[in-house]
């Protein structure tokens, strides 16, 4: 044991002094009279009522793991009797919200005017996962712990509600990092006016914070999205005290738990699909928790994880089918749509509306895509031996289109056959991204530039791009088949028909009509004078075989 003689009240300024400056605990036990005294922020982590107490032993004893006392006091023993100079050992201490955490127990035995100490420092470990230093949180693993303590002692309703600041990779990007920083003690500080208990607001990865709120009195999830609105009228309000100096929204998604059912891990994951959907759902809001709609998710990742499947396995179940299009002046066959078909060993079959924008929002489009070219390119080149003029209708998506290199994709596969550039034809769907990429503008350009033409496809459904008609940018627009349905019927379906019809012309487009299923159809599209004709008067979509038999022959 050290022999030194020093002032225990001088020993207790230099343990204030220093407490500030770290992270660890300090401590300065006194064997003699049974002392302990501890960095001041000890009670607010570890379940000890005082920071400076008598009867310490028995006292920390009650904070240690009942599984770890014997080793310590052992421990002690040894050092307080001269046989250890130094203590270090890591066991589990309780904290304040009941769990246990493991420490890291470090010190010196000392003897000072006889009296016996052991001086030292307590440190957490995995500190840095309990708590968030920035907003002074505690983090995720804190909340599983609550949540799991509460279901082992009751059967406890509430909520758990994820909020989230809105685009804050890009307010990070954008302003630095201190910028976040601030915006996230912005958005901690507003919650903290609401909830008041440590235990009820929690820092989780990234850029969200969880309330965790079981229900006192009346059951009902409309609590979450008053707090939400609370909350974003409060952030609102200091927004605008900063005269705007930083500006962000929140979203939050909001779950129902019920301990006696839902494990922890099932409550994050559904709180994290609302977080997500409000995201989804354009931002600055708050979404609850819907079974059904995560239903929906998970078969929509199943049927991604059976496309992706197929797609890797030689594309399996992918077939493409071939609309005809034809030439109503002389009923002769002009061309056609090359439409994809998946057949799968998990699903049947599944129509392209289904599963094309699953592809889209996988970017397994892309691959497929490649695929799809190639195919069409094929049959393409051998159709045009029967008919010279013939002319390929190949679907682009918009993914395809602004994620990969589309134009070097297309002329790569399309240069491996003899058929020229000008029998094919790409077709866009209008989207008002579209219209505010200049990316886009500029594919659209090498296509045109390589002797590619290409069509507007669903013409008056969306986003009615006529700025791409006047700039010579498309050769053909593809009427919707909505318009054509019951045409001879509806005078107001003649009249938008007979309107772009006639619009086109005059700016040199040529105008292709979807969906023309009857002759009552057939011969009102005619009178008003539609170059190309494509529905199931003149065929329906059929694999290889079928269209050479039905329209080659
Ligand atoms: P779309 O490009 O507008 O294709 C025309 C759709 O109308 C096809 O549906 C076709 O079968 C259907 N159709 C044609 N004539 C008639 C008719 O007279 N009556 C009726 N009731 N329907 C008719 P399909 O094949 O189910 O394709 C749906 C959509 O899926 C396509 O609409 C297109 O947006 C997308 N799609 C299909 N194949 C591809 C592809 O290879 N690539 C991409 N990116 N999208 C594709
Ligand atoms: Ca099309
Ligand atoms: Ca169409």
């Amino acid at each position: 044991m050290i022999r030194r003689d020093f002032d225990l009240e001088e020993m207790k300024y230099f343990l204030n002094l220093v407490e500030q400056s770290t992270d660890d605990y300090l401590y300065i036990l006194d064997f003699t009279n049974d002392r302990a005294i501890y960095s001041k922020t000890i009670t607010k982590v570890f379940a000890l009522e005082e920071c400076e107490f008598s009867n310490a032993t028995s006292k920390i004893m009650k904070v240690v793991h009942p599984d770890d006392v014997d080793m310590l006091m052992e421990d002690l023993q040894e050092g307080s009797n001269g046989r250890r100079k130094e203590h270090n050992l890591e066991y589990r201490w309780k904290t304040v919200d009941g769990t246990y955490v493991a420490i890291s127990c470090r010190g010196q035995y000392v003897i000072s005017h006889g009296v016996k100490y052991l001086i030292g420092r307590i440190s957490e470990i995995g500190k840095q996962t309990r708590f968030d230093n920035n907003t002074g949180l505690y983090r995720e693993v804190v909340l599983e712990n609550v949540y799991n303590e509460y279901a082992k002692t009751r059967n406890a309703q509430g909520f758990l509600m994820l909020v989230g600041v809105d685009n804050f990779k890009e307010l990070n990007e954008k302003y630095g990092a201190k910028t976040g920083d601030e915006v996230l003690n912005i958005l901690t500080d507003a919650i903290r006016k609401y909830i008041d208990t440590p235990l009820r607001l929690f820092r989780m990865p990234g850029d969200e914070c969880a309330v965790f709120m079981p229900y006192s009195m009346e059951k009902n999830i409309e609590q979450a999205k008053n707090l939400y609105k609370r909350i974003r009228n409060y952030i609102d309000s200091v927004i605008e005290q900063r005269k705007y100096d930083i500006f962000f929204t929140i979203s939050a998604g909001a779950a129902e738990f019920n301990t006696e059912k839902d494990s922890f891990n099932d409550l994050l994951k559904n709180a994290k699909f609302s977080l997500h959907a409000a995201k989804l759902n354009g931002k600055n809001r708050c979404e609850i928790f819907d079974a059904g709609e995560y239903k929906e998710y998970i078969e929509k990742l199943g049927v991604q994880d059976e496309l992706r499947r197929c797609i890797s396995e030689g594309f399996e179940g992918f077939e493409l089918y071939f609309q005809p299009i034809y030439n109503p002046e002389n009923d002769c066959l002009a061309g056609s749509e090359a439409l994809i078909r998946w057949n799968s060993r998990k699903y049947g079959f599944m129509g392209p509306d289904r599963f094309i924008p699953l592809l889209e929002d996988s970017a397994l489009i892309i691959p497929l895509g490649k695929w799809i070219i190639d195919n069409a390119a094929r049959t393409c080149n051998k159709w045009i031996t029967n008919i010279p003029n013939f002319v390929m209708h190949i679907n682009l998506s918009f993914i395809q289109i602004v994620k990969s290199n589309i134009i070097k994709d297309v002329i790569e596969n399309i240069g491996r056959y003899s058929a020229s550039n000008n029998h094919y034809i790409f077709e866009v769907t209008e989207t008002i991204e579209m219209d505010q990429m200049p990316a886009v503008d500029r594919v659209f350009k090498e296509f045109i530039k390589n002797g590619f033409r290409l069509a507007i496809d669903d013409f008056g459904t969306g986003y009615s791009n006529y700025g791409y008609m006047r700039d010579k940018t498309f050769d053909i627009v593809k009427v919707d088949r909505s318009f054509i349905t019951d045409i001879d019927k509806q005078r107001n379906n003649y009249l938008m028909v007979s309107f772009i019809i006639k619009m086109a012309h005059e700016m040199g487009l040529h105008v292709c009509i979807e969906g023309v299923e009857t002759k009552e159809e057939l011969s009102c599209v005619k009178e008003l004078g539609a170059d190309y004709i494509q529905g199931y008067y003149y065929g329906k979509p059929v694999c290889v075989a079928d269209f050479e038999e039905q329209h080659l022959k």
